[in-house]
């Protein structure tokens, strides 16, 4: 184990999309757990869209960064040294370690992670929050009745992915929004999707016309702004709008103008906000259900990884970019050693 522990620090607040100027690095000794903490080594750091919202220090979440400060986020790890009664050395962890090779833990909010069940990186994708934010916010807030039309945008990333195969396995019929050519193949061809949208080209508002004739009966939105204002054109009656990401406006310095609401009062559509903190209590379900599916081959996911700590402030900007293909990891050291 080495004795110095690379770190990725905030600089300042990004202007606009991140860039590499916004981050620093430094690097200092290895903690030493005091009693009733351990001590783990990052080995998949996830990177997540709301880092660029913790980074204008946004009023909705905890975290407060602070120049110099270490970035947040969770990684898994796994325990080099324990003094706490309830871990030993060795055990695979969640842990929010931030943007690090090494960090200290008391235990609070971390989750063992059993590596039987699945690799030990979707902890933080398909089985971890962005997983329970698909799963829950289509389960509770969606709820796909067979035959349904359910649209899901960011549809191939950690959050989308889980929501468009669960309405799929819930009977749904399926049709996903995406980036590019690659994305759209990729939805229809692993994830079982019945058609996938290329938001990049053409009108979108007449293709999802065109994939889905009957009508939006389901939209888990994870991106806002044009996107959303496209699907609502295209409301069933009745249809539900679960309003997740935005991720559109998270790099604005001011909010973007309001879609027009005017068609969702027409369909009486009922639009739903959606925090994975209000179903923490469905995690243990959400992982008996979706890691039986990974196992049984219904369910596909994909891993963008970097490797190596110092690619973090990079993989985060190409996030932000929507350059990732899958859950953005950032692979800081080996599985085993
Ligand atoms: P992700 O899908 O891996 O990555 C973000 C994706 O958003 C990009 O790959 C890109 O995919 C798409 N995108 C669309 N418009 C974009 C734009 N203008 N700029 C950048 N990317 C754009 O991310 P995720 O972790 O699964 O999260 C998806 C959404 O869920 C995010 O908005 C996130 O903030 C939200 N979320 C909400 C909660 C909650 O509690 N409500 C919890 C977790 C996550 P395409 O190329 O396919 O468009």
């Amino acid at each position: 184990m080495s004795s110095k522990n690379q770190r990725i620090t905030f600089a300042r607040s990004p202007q606009g999309l991140p860039t590499l100027e916004d981050f620093g690095a430094d690097e200092v000794a290895v903690p030493k757990p005091a009693d009733g903490q351990f001590l783990s080594r990052s080995i998949y750091l996830s990177l997540d869209p709301y880092y660029r919202n913790v980074m204008k220090n946004s009023q909705i979440y905890q975290d407060r960064l602070a120049p110099g400060d270490v970035m947040v986020g969770e990684t898994v790890a796994q325990i080099v040294e324990s003094r706490h009664p309830e871990y030993q050395a060795g055990e695979y962890v969640a842990v929010r370690n931030g943007w690090q090779q090494y960090a200290v833990s008391k235990g609070d909010g971390v989750r063992r992670i059993d590596p039987a069940v699945a690799p030990i990186s979707t902890a933080l994708g398909v089985l971890g929050m962005p997983g329970l934010t698909g799963f829950a916010g289509t389960v509770s807030l969606g709820e796909p009745k067979p035959g349904d039309t359910f649209v899901v945008s960011a549809a191939t990333g950690p959050v989308g992915s889980t929501a468009g195969q669960t309405a799929r396995l819930m009977g749904a019929r399926v049709v996903g929004i995406a980036g590019s050519k690659e994305k759209c193949d990729y939805a229809v061809r692993e994830l079982g999707y019945a058609a996938c949208v290329n938001y990049k080209e053409g009108d979108l508002a007449t293709n999802l016309k065109a994939a889905c004739p009957s009508g939006i009966d389901v939209y888990f939105d994870n991106v806002g702004g044009d996107t959303l204002v496209a699907v609502i054109k295209n409301l069933a009656l009745g249809a539900r709008i679960v309003l997740c990401g935005m991720i559109e406006a998270y790099s604005m310095d001011k909010p973007p103008a309001g879609p027009w609401l005017g068609p969702v009062v027409g369909a009486r559509a009922i639009m739903k906000g959606l925090v994975v903190y209000d179903h923490l209590a469905m995690q243990p379900r959400m992982q008996r259900t979706v890691g039986g599916w990974i196992q049984s081959g219904q369910f596909k996911y994909r891993e963008d990884i970097s490797d190596g700590l110092a690619k973090a402030p990079q993989a985060f900007c190409d996030l932000m970019r929507g350059k990732n293909f899958g859950k953005a990891l950032v692979r800081i050291g080996p599985e085993k050693v």
